[in-house]
């Protein structure tokens, strides 16, 4: 059973948990708890979002309804994968990935939600398909100048390419 987090008295409504796009017309609810939270490492969902990965909320679809701009919402379908990717059209903020294969799971991305879902994302799908440069903890530092950039000193196991090396 995922780890599940039983204060909820910060909830707004200890029920439902609201969610939005980033402008807002889309608007959703799932029930409190949801069913479980991972990040997902896999090629395709770095493919379909551009980032290295993706960490989601999984909800029973029963607890899972769209509240407000159900017209803004677009599917992509992609056959070959089976599944159905969600977003909003307005601002393209990404709402929910559904797999043929889950017919009765929705998993919507963890950021969308200001409130706590109930569920810790200690899960971790297909991490052998992550990429070289995804963030993985490594230690970081102050970059002089720039106060919210940190950045990485070069990795040992990769020998770094000055400009010169380059050319
Ligand atoms: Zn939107």
């Amino acid at each position: 059973m995922p780890p599940m987090n039983k204060d909820k008295s910060f909830l707004s409504n200890p029920e439902w948990v609201k969610g939005t796009c980033d402008c807002g017309i889309v608007q959703f609810e799932i029930k409190y708890p949801a069913r479980w939270s991972y990040h997902d490492h896999s090629a395709g969902t770095r493919s379909a979002m551009g980032t290295a990965s993706v960490t989601y909320v999984g909800s029973w679809r029963k607890r899972f309804k769209i509240t407000n701009g159900e017209d803004a919402l677009s599917d992509y379908r992609n056959d070959d994968k089976a599944l159905t990717r969600r977003f909003c059209i307005e601002c393209g903020t990404p709402i929910t990935y559904e797999r043929d294969a889950s017919p009765h799971m929705v998993n919507i991305p963890r950021g969308l939600f200001r409130e706590g879902v109930g569920r810790e994302p200690r899960y971790h799908v297909r991490m052998s398909e992550m990429p070289d440069w995804a963030y993985t903890g490594e230690q970081v530092n102050p970059l002089k100048d720039y106060p919210t950039v940190l950045y990485e000193r070069p990795r040992k196991s990769k020998k770094l390419k000055t400009p010169e090396d380059m050319f």
